[in-house]
């Protein structure tokens, strides 16, 4: 049983997975956050033939594929590679992440800085496996609450800017290839100036180098409906298709798959908001979440014990025991201090410790608690008392 976080400072892939409480977990990239139909059944036939049958996704739109082992593991990358899920040189994996904004079209600049981004991804420099590169340069930002350490947007001018995390401000760069030359040289940059032993850009507490000022703002996030999702990618149908929520960030491989059997399914877009953009798909789906009202949106579970060995605390049962009576407050639960399900600060927040919970108030997984060693039922009572169910 832990009592803190255990920080491994490394991310899993699919040629590297890490073993957790229930077996390895492999975790898929999706090329340009983006899978075509028979990919999505590929990963679900995956995922029940290697893993435990679940499918989750990540802050970083990525896949996760769960309880696979040591004698599952080779014939699910074989499978993986076949179906193009996964590069067979496992030296891609190395390359930084890159997250793209999810409504990006065919030959519009993210598109096309992603596609430049792939084919100069050697010239990078080498850095943590966390570092991650967000190219959301559509008309506003939209992943401005996302994790990433370089990111390309576009300027309130409407010009092109690289801007490293930590900075409110980017670099104008004029092209999308001016724009991938000055990405390569920052990394550089990063690691030269010990940014690999602060492990991430947004504590690397080191000035900007003259060649990369911090003045140009990026124009802000927005909210958009009708024909495309936007920002808040808000879940429901659109002429483009069907925005699904997955329950905590996860699914059984069965509603996914049912997502995607309409015939006019063609591609589906992976989010970093645990949203599914499938393109055709209309309807709501069992097991997935369609209705913007559900309570389940308001919370954030990791997965927690017995599924993550720093768990001491099973999340997923108490996350489904308060989803009902939750009204307007967010809430995260969290097998662990790490709090890798949100960064952010939530309403309440439940933290495992010895296997009982700390409760927070306003405050992320590693905030003071105002109550510490409460059983489920007396986390329920407390909540009620406070009048936050
Ligand atoms: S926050 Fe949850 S998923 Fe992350 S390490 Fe802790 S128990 Fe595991």
């Amino acid at each position: 049983m832990s009592t803190g976080p255990l920080i491994k400072g490394w991310c899993p892939s699919a040629w590297r997975p890490m073993e957790t409480g229930d077996g390895w977990l492999v975790r898929v990239r999706p090329p340009l956050g983006q899978l075509s139909k028979a990919q999505v059944l590929a990963l679900c036939d995956a995922a029940e033939t290697f893993g435990n049958g679940l499918v989750e996704l990540t802050s970083r739109a990525n896949i996760q594929l769960r309880g696979v082992s040591e004698t599952t593991w080779p014939p699910l990358m074989e499978f993986l590679v076949a179906h193009e899920l996964v590069s067979a040189d496992p030296a891609t994996e190395q390359q930084p992440q890159y997250l793209l904004a999810p409504s990006w079209q065919a030959g519009d600049d993210t598109h096309q800085l992603a596609c430049l981004l792939q084919l100069r991804g050697s010239e990078l420099a080498a850095m943590p496996s966390k570092v991650g590169i967000a190219i959301d340069a559509g008309e506003l930002a939209v992943l401005g609450d996302t994790a990433a350490d370089f990111r390309v947007e576009r300027s309130i001018d409407g010009g092109l800017i690289v801007r490293a995390e930590g900075h409110a401000c980017g670099t104008p760069v004029g092209t999308i290839e001016a724009a991938v030359d000055h990405l390569i040289r920052l990394t550089h940059w990063f690691v030269e100036s010990g940014g690999n032993d602060a492990g991430r850009m947004q504590r690397h507490k080191v000035p900007l180098p003259a060649w990369s000022p911090a003045k140009m703002r990026p124009a802000s996030a927005c909210v958009s409906a009708g024909e495309m999702p936007g920002a808040a990618l808000a879940l429901g149908e659109y002429q483009a298709g069907m925005v699904y929520g997955l329950p905590f960030g996860r699914a059984a491989a069965a509603a996914l798959r049912a997502s995607v059997t309409p015939a006019a399914v063609s591609h589906v877009r992976v989010t970093p908001w645990r949203r599914l953009w499938v393109q055709g798909a209309s309807g709501p789906v069992e097991g997935l979440i369609s209705d913007n009202q559900d309570t389940r949106l308001l919370m954030d579970a990791c997965p927690g014990a017995p599924y993550c060995a720093q768990a001491s605390v099973a999340t997923q049962p108490l996350a489904k025991r308060l989803a009902p009576d939750v009204k307007r407050h967010s809430v995260h639960i969290s097998g662990c201090a790490k709090g890798c399900a949100r960064r952010s600060s939530a309403d309440v927040c439940l933290v495992g410790q010895a296997g009982r919970f700390n409760l927070i108030v306003k405050g992320d997984a590693q905030s003071t608690p105002v109550k510490t060693g409460l059983t489920e039922t007396e986390v329920v009572e407390y909540l009620e008392s406070l009048g936050a169910l």
